[in-house]
């Protein structure tokens, strides 16, 4: 709680001379949203909610290494955006789907970003309805799932290249060196 509230405080900083960062972050700050995806329990806390605008909208706050660096997506097996690999798509699809569960509105969503460069780079991003739909999809394919590992009935699936599954690895069973996948 404590980094995320100095982080957005360097943002706030960072955008505080833009002309357009007041007139477009206002609303209610920090909203909590809540509501049900196919029968399963969501909660979403808002950086900025405006729902008294004409065109309802909400905006996130999101502090980037920069802009422009490629992630590997072990899922997709290719480099994707900033935004792709930390989920930002799916996350602004659930908070669009609470507001309209919670207020029954749809408010379109915003990311407002800042690099973490000497020189900070800023930008706003919408996000394609499409992108947000497919992400929808997923998550309803393995929510369940993500549930019952939660709640410690089910064990999680190893993706075997993160830290966590570094420090649980053992040599185990032996593998072709042909086997060895890169990214
Ligand atoms: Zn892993």
């Amino acid at each position: 709680m404590k980094k995320q509230f100095t982080d957005a405080d360097k943002m706030i900083k960072a955008l505080k001379d833009d002309p357009s960062f007041p007139y477009i972050y206002k609303g209610n700050k920090e909203a909590i949203v809540t509501g049900k995806i196919n029968g399963i329990q969501w909660m979403g806390k808002i950086d900025c909610l405006n729902l008294d605008a004409k065109n309802s909208y909400f905006v996130d706050l999101k502090t980037v290494d920069d802009f422009h660096k490629k992630h590997w997506d072990d899922g997709q097996h290719k480099f994707v955006n900033f935004a792709q690999q930390r989920g930002y798509i799916l996350q602004m699809a659930i908070y669009k789907e609470l507001i309209k569960q919670t207020f029954g509105i749809n408010a379109r969503p915003f990311i407002i970003a800042v690099s973490k460069q000497s020189t900070p780079d800023k930008a706003i991003y919408s996000i394609p309805d499409e992108d947000m739909q497919e992400q929808l999809n997923e998550l309803q394919e393995c929510q369940e799932h993500i549930r019952d590992v939660i709640k410690g009935t089910v064990k999680p699936i190893p993706c075997g290249h993160c830290d966590y599954c570094r420090m649980h690895k053992t040599l185990g069973s032996i593998q072709s060196i042909d086997d060895i996948e890169i990214f």
